[in-house]
Formats: structure tokens, sequence, C-alpha cells
């Protein structure tokens, strides 16, 4: 039996801590730089960055529309901070590109100077009981979000994870601390679309190291 692969696209931002990450949890992780290479993909991460050198490069090497494609096959796509407002639907005051899969609205940087860099431990229902220590880095925060969007944690009463299907977002760094158990969630996320497709996987593969 293969190992979902899942693609980290890598051009601009920390990709590879994402690669290490869902290695640690089993999956087959490359880096994507050319749109030909998300046919053969199971999933997608959209790391943390500068979201407009991102977007700007997305469109530039026409990977925009090859990642619509992607989301519109089912399969899964997890946004981390920069990530995040590349997903998002509307962001808030600003003109720059972004994929609108995900009925957000978000505002970049918006935990000011102040608290440019910061962690906080998350109540995240969806990973168990034990809180998830979070690494906020100049993050955007979730302004506004749609009927379908189903919220997987709160930071001072303000959304910093959500998911809508099979679109998944943080607008923290789940990459650059130890705890796995975002990454073994999207590749749960990813082994859905995969069943729907037919694959043979089972689930039990990413609970544990
Ligand atoms: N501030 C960045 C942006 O607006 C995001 C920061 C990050 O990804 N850590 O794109």
């Amino acid at each position: 039996m293969r190992s979902l692969k899942i693609g980290v696209l890598a051009l601009q931002g920390a990709a590879r801590e994402h690669l290490f990450a869902l290695q640690k949890c089993g999956a087959e992780a490359v880096l994507v730089k050319h749109g030909e290479q998300l046919t053969e993909l199971d999933g997608l991460v959209l790391p943390g960055g500068e979201s407009t050198t991102i977007g700007k490069l997305l469109t530039r090497y026409g990977l925009a529309d090859p990642i619509r494609e992607l989301a519109a096959s089912g399969k899964a796509l997890f946004g981390t901070c920069a990530g995040m407002i590349l997903l998002a639907r509307t962001i808030t005051a600003s003109e720059q590109f972004s994929l609108g899969l995900l009925d957000i609205e978000v505002t970049r940087n918006a935990f000011g100077r102040q608290r440019e860099s910061f962690e906080a431990e998350l109540v995240m229902p969806v990973l168990g009981e034990e809180p998830f220590c979070a690494l906020f880095i100049r993050a955007p925060l979730v302004e506004k979000i749609g009927g379908k969007v189903q919220v997987l944690a709160t930071y001072g009463g303000r959304v910093v994870a959500a998911r809508q299907g099979k679109v998944l977002v943080t607008s923290f760094h789940p990459e650059l601390t130890a705890d796995l158990r975002l990454h073994r969630y999207f590749l749960s996320l990813a082994l859905e679309a995969e069943k729907k497709a037919g694959g043979p996987f089972s689930f039990e593969r990413y609970e544990g190291d």
C-alpha cells in the first residue's frame, strides 16, 4: 500500500519544515514548484512566508488554476499563515492575489507590532483534550467567516484555525513546533479525499509515530 503523497508549495517561505513534519507522520512529501507536479498529489500545503511574494509567483508560474483544480477534485489543502492568506476569499483592504478557496476574510499582520511573534496554548477539540502550542509570526487574523466554515480554534475570541470541506487553515505555524497533531489531522482530510477517489488506505497509518 503506498502512503499519501503530499506536495509543499516551495516558491518562497518555510516549506522544508512542513516537508519534515509530513514525513514524520508517514506521508511521502515533495517540494512543489511546477503546476504539472500537482496532478500526482493527494494534498498540498501552502506554507508561511510573504503572501504578496508567493501570490505573485503563483500567478507568474501558472500555478493558480492547477491548485484550484486540485481543490475542485476533492484533494486536501493546508494553508499556514501566509498560506491561509492565499487561500482566503478576501484580504481586508488589499488588492493582492488570493486563490479564494475558503470563505473567510483575513487581515494581514493583524496582531500589531507589540505582538509580532508569540506563542499561545490553544484549545482545539478536533485534536483532543491537550492544548496545542501555537507559534504566531506576523500572523493574519480571520475577520469574517462564511456559513460553511468550521471554526477549529480561537485566540482572544478571534478565529485562528478553520476548515471548509478539505481546506484547512491556521494563522499560526504548526510546522515550527514539535506537535504533529495538525499535520496528522490534515492527512486524515487528504485520506478522506483519497477514499472518495477509491484509494485503499487505512487511517491508522497516521496515528502515533
Ligand atoms: N505577514 C505575512 C504576510 O502577510 C505572513 C507571515 C507568515 O507567514 N509568518 O504574508
